[in-house]
């Protein structure tokens, strides 16, 4: 069973676009996962194929409609489709790789992304939208913020990653940033690799690699979780 990705857009030519390359691009040939985008202006029943309006209450920008909203995602989205329903947002719970693979083990996911100041808060409401945010910044449009989150999701699925277990030890699985790499030449501009690192001794490399990894942790992300934990010795 592959992913399948509906993604709810007025920039429909956004996609796959960088997910069209590379490792997705080939998963997406192969059918590892398939991704869909849909025109949310066809939703639109009135002669200028309106998406927006001004807000209530007034102010700046416009707002999406969440009557043509609500029949794009109805459309994408019929009642009883096991996917989660998610809303690109910077108000969203921030993105974390905990989530990125539990929507890979799933069968999918509905992505609706926003523009101008966002959508109106009942379609989100009566649609059980769960808004998910890839930062503390203001982007244009969900467009790109779907990108992030299927490329985090794709190479994840199965037979995606040449090798799997470098998806294990990376950055955030175990609570940890990952440790500092180096290749040849073995030297550079006066600066050698790290004497351990071609001692041979697989045993100390691991365990130079933790601390490394804990090291960094612990000065660049202390609220990461097991950086919080006392080192292992
Ligand atoms: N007025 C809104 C921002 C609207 S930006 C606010 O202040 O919260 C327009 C659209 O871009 C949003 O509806 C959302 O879909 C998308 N977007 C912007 N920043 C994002 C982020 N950090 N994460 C996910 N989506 C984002």
């Amino acid at each position: 069973m592959s992913f399948a990705a509906s993604v709810l857009t007025l920039y429909p030519e956004m996609f796959p676009g960088a997910l069209g390359l590379s490792l997705a691009g080939r998963a997406l040939e192969a059918g590892t996962w398939s991704l869909e985008a849909i025109q949310i202006r066809d939703f639109a029943t009135d002669r200028h194929r309106t998406v927006d309006d001004t807000p209530a209450g007034g102010g700046a920008g416009m707002v999406m409609r969440a009557d043509v909203l609500s029949r794009a995602i109805d459309h994408a989205s019929p009642p009883g489709d096991p996917r989660p329903r998610l809303l690109m947002s910077p108000r969203g719970k921030p993105l974390t790789q905990a989530r990125v693979r539990e929507l890979a083990a799933g069968p999918g996911a509905v992505i609706l992304c926003g523009r101008f100041e966002g959508i109106d808060q009942r379609v989100i409401d009566a649609r059980g939208l769960e808004e998910v945010s890839v930062g503390d910044f203001i982007l244009s449009g969900g467009e790109p913020a779907a990108l992030v989150l299927l490329d985090a999701v794709v190479r994840l699925l199965p037979g995606v990653m040449g090798n799997a277990v470098s998806g294990e030890e990376e950055s955030f699985e175990n609570g940890l940033l990952e440790h500092p790499h180096y290749t040849r030449p073995q030297e550079f501009e006066g600066r050698p690799i790290p004497d351990v690192l071609i001692s041979g001794n697989h045993k100390k490399i691991a365990v130079w690699r933790r601390a490394e990894a804990e090291k960094l942790t612990k000065e660049r992300r202390p609220d990461l979780s097991a950086a919080a934990q006392p080192l292992v010795k």
